[in-house]
């Protein structure tokens, strides 16, 4: 039997889970519906964008011509309005239409001005051009998009931008991967829930809140199950339960080395552990692997753990496994400007306030850094990516996850 992996690097850990993807299926969904789901294909618009020259711009419409002298007077004749139902006009030399944002360009014409820019006799019949019209107030048809090219690619995070985007393209549902069932299950004799009171020993249970908002942030769906004691028997009851109704499970706590930490040790006689371990502070205890063939991912008690090691392994692994762009980690370089301790053999991901100045960005570490102090996450905007070694010294410039 080979060995399980311990202690290893963060970027080990990520391709070793990646081999053990949950099961994806691809559903239909209308575009109220479509918000924070990946795409299942390469969407190509059913349209030109825009579908026809049209005016960027209120003011009126005609024939540029390059010999004209302005001020410029020529005759309306009528108004082109945004919706097709009105006669369709025949601009003619002399002549200018009144014309509406979006509407489309009337016959004869290439230019528009501005509203601004024109005076209109006060019997309507006349404009004077201030200035030359200018060809650049026209939105020229498939400018944005052509029928049939792909806008949107396989594995595109459906923004608002992106869910406008495919209506633009004129589809009124769109192929997307089905939303991951995540089961949420925390360990441990101590969890209260809130709302109920604490006898001395006892906290409230944070981590599957915190950890169903990091799920619904991916764009999938928690599923939070009652919190467990620490039994073998009780977690084994819950795991199977779990990972027969969901895609992935997630537990909290029970991991490290302690004698009643019974994840670690029901995975270890009964289920599956691809590793254990990983170089990462705060967060090195978790494990993954599988029980009853779903994926499980054994993440730390301690709640900034739980979520930092949500953040820098779970989000990767949802994300590679539907080939999603999104949500996207944002990393900035930021100096330094409070000491941080780093570590000699793991990735220290500490919490620090980001502040935009002309300088850069820079990072201050207010609060203390326990990793059960939720606190300091709460309040915090990025993660310290502090590279093993790296000291961590006030006006060293490093890397950040943006929260
Ligand atoms: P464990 O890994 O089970 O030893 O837990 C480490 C620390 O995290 C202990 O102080 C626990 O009380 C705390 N903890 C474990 N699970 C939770 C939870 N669901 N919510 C809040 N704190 C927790
Ligand atoms: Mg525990």
């Amino acid at each position: 039997m080979t060995e399980t992996p311990y202690f290893i690097r963060l970027e080990e850990a990520r391709a070793l889970c990646s081999k053990t993807p949950p099961a994806l299926s691809v559903e239909h969904v209308d575009l109220d519906h479509a918000h924070q789901r990946t795409l299942a294909v390469d969407l190509k618009s059913l349209v030109n964008d825009p579908p026809f020259d049209n005016s960027s711009m209120d003011g009126f419409a005609c024939k540029y011509d390059s010999n004209a002298t302005y001020p410029l007077t020529l005759s309306v004749l009528g108004t082109q309005a945004a919706s097709g139902d009105n006669l369709p006009l025949n601009v003619g030399a002399g002549q200018a239409a009144r014309i509406m944002t979006g509407a489309p360009m009337p016959e004869g014409t290439d230019a528009i001005l501005p509203i601004e820019m024109c005076a209109v006799s006060k019997d309507g019949q006349f404009v004077v051009l201030n200035e030359a019209p200018k060809p650049h107030f026209v939105r020229k048809k498939g400018e944005n998009l052509l029928e049939g090219s792909t806008a949107l690619s396989k594995g595109s995070l459906l923004t608002p931008a992106r869910v406008g985007l495919c209506a633009t393209m004129g589809h009124a549902t769109v192929p997307v991967y089905r939303r991951l069932k995540m089961a949420i299950i925390s360990t441990g004799d101590e969890l209260k829930l809130p709302g109920e009171s604490l006898q001395h020993g006892e906290i409230y249970e944070s981590n599957s809140f915190g950890l169903a908002g990091l799920v619904r942030w991916l764009g999938h769906q928690p599923v939070r199950y009652q919190a467990v004691a620490d039994s073998m028997d009780g977690l084994r009851t819950a795991l199977n339960e779990a990972s027969a109704e969901c895609d992935v499970v997630l537990t909290s706590g029970g991991v490290s080395m302690g004698e009643f930490d019974y994840v670690r040790r029901l995975m270890e006689t009964e289920g599956d552990i691809h590793f254990w371990r990983m170089k990462i502070r705060p967060g090195s205890p978790p494990l993954f692997g599988t029980w009853n063939g779903t994926p499980i991912f054994g993440l730390p008690g301690n709640p900034v753990s739980s979520h930092v090691v949500f953040r820098m392994l779970v989000a990767d692994y949802i994300r590679n496994a539907l080939q999603s762009d999104g949500p996207r980690e944002w990393t900035v370089r930021a100096k330094l400007c409070d000491r941080v301790k780093s570590t000699m053999d793991c990735v220290t991901l500490r919490r620090v306030e980001l502040v935009s100045t002309d300088e850069g960005m820079m990072a201050y570490q207010p609060k203390h850094q326990g990793s059960g102090n939720l606190d300091s996450l709460a309040s915090a905007s990025g993660l310290t990516m502090l590279q093993p070694g790296e000291i961590g010294e006030v006006g060293e410039w490093i890397d950040v996850v943006v929260l």
